[in-house]
């Protein structure tokens, strides 16, 4: 776990920093020939840069518009202003005090002081939002979601358009397919219900005061921050440990699987909500691997390298040689694609339908590698 000097670090490049980055989460750390660069293909200022083994995130050009923390599929960004925590708590204190409706509107429409700030949860950008957090509001009873936008044709966040557009898709996705009558729609003004007649008393504070505030809270928040997002949701190692040794293989034959809160919660949301009433799901959150064993050579370096444990030898089955079982559970998969980018024969497929028997089952899919005609030397 991290040190106190390792938290005051960390709360220190938060003040710097709204993303913090947890670069042993990142598919292209954790192998050179990981192909995803979601982040870096969304952000509006070209703030990411990813190469082999390495990622790098510029807080001096970063905009905090939180659109690269709902694309990773690793949760390797993790958005700090505001915490999912913190989102979280003020999106449901919002739903109740509008009897079912969240309404989540962007920090520059929410500028207007047009609404009532205790009936909407403000976020940067409508991009730092995702399915995680929409599936969980209706799980808990929210009716109905609306994004309020801030006219993104004219915002210096415009870019961010493609990444909204998705999450409102897939969000809507999911909760049809578990028969939810809960959609999320897009709008350019705040519901009536949200409206203030007058907004001085809401916003009383002075200019000096609001940010005098701010500053004092900064620090505290940081440390929360850091404390409850990076230590106990993630359990994230200690940051003097080298990468290379946080990352290397562990005693199960594959290196360290990660815990996904974002992915956890959907799944669980997602549980809530009532059974599927399709058979499959087109999603970006999970999916479907098969492995072709006329091409495969058993080598078995995507279940070294899988981000989640979806992917992994069949322990049960495998007593004796490792090599014999390979499992997949699509509940448990992120689409990171890693397993895909580490095949060097090409026997690996992912695709972004999932059929929700699949989903559900409690029993993986196995494959017999057994079946395999050339097994090469066994990599376990
Ligand atoms: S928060 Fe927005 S601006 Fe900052 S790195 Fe992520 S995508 Fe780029
Ligand atoms: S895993 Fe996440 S941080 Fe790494 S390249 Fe993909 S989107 Fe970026
Ligand atoms: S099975 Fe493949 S795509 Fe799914 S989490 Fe594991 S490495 Fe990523």
């Amino acid at each position: 776990m991290p040190s106190i000097n390792d938290i005051a670090q960390i709360a220190e490049s938060l003040e710097k920093s709204p993303v913090f980055v947890a670069r042993d989460r990142c598919v292209a750390v954790r192998n050179r020939n990981a192909l995803c660069r979601c982040c870096v293909g969304v952000c509006p200022v070209d703030a990411i840069e990813v190469r082999a083994n390495e990622i790098k995130l510029d807080a001096g050009l970063c905009m905090a518009c939180g659109a690269c923390t709902s694309v990773c599929p690793t949760e390797a960004l993790i958005p700090l202003k505001p915490t999912d925590e913190d989102l979280a708590s003020a999106a449901a204190a919002a739903t109740v005090a509008l009897e079912g409706h969240t309404v989540f509107a962007c920090a520059r429409i929410s500028s207007k002081h047009l609404a009532d700030p205790s009936l909407y949860a403000e976020v940067p950008c409508l991009a730092r939002l995702d399915e995680s957090i929409v599936l969980s509001l209706a799980s808990r009873g929210a009716e109905h979601v609306t994004f309020v936008d801030g006219t993104c044709e004219t915002c210096k966040y415009g870019a961010c358009v493609p990444v909204i557009d998705a999450t409102m898709l897939y969000s809507n996705e999911l909760l049809a397919a578990h028969g939810s009558a809960t959609r999320v729609e897009r709008a350019s003004e705040f519901p009536d219900a949200t409206l203030v007649e007058n907004s001085e008393g809401l916003f009383g504070s002075t200019r000096r005061g609001f940010f005098s505030e701010a500053a004092g809270a900064a620090k505290e928040t940081a440390l929360a921050a850091a404390r409850t997002t990076i230590e106990q949701e993630f359990g994230y190692v200690e940051q003097d440990e080298p990468i290379g040794t946080r990352l290397r293989v562990t005693a199960n034959g594959a290196m360290p699987h990660l815990k996904m809160p974002r992915h956890e919660a959907t799944i669980n949301a997602m549980d809530a909500i009532g059974l599927p009433v399709v058979d499959e799901i087109e999603t970006r959150r999970f999916s479907t691997v098969t492995i072709d064993l006329d091409k495969c050579n058993a080598c078995g370096m995507c279940a070294v390298f899988c981000t989640s444990g979806a992917l992994k030898r069949d322990e049960a089955k495998s007593s004796s040689d490792p090599l014999e079982y390979l499992e997949f559970s699509a509940a448990d998969c992120v689409q990171c694609g890693l397993c895909h980018d580490v095949c060097w024969k090409g026997a690996l497929s992912i695709s972004p339908i999932v059929s929700c028997e699949q989903l559900y089952d409690f029993e993986p899919v196995t494959f017999d590698m057994k079946a395999v005609k050339k097994p090469r030397k066994k990599m376990f």
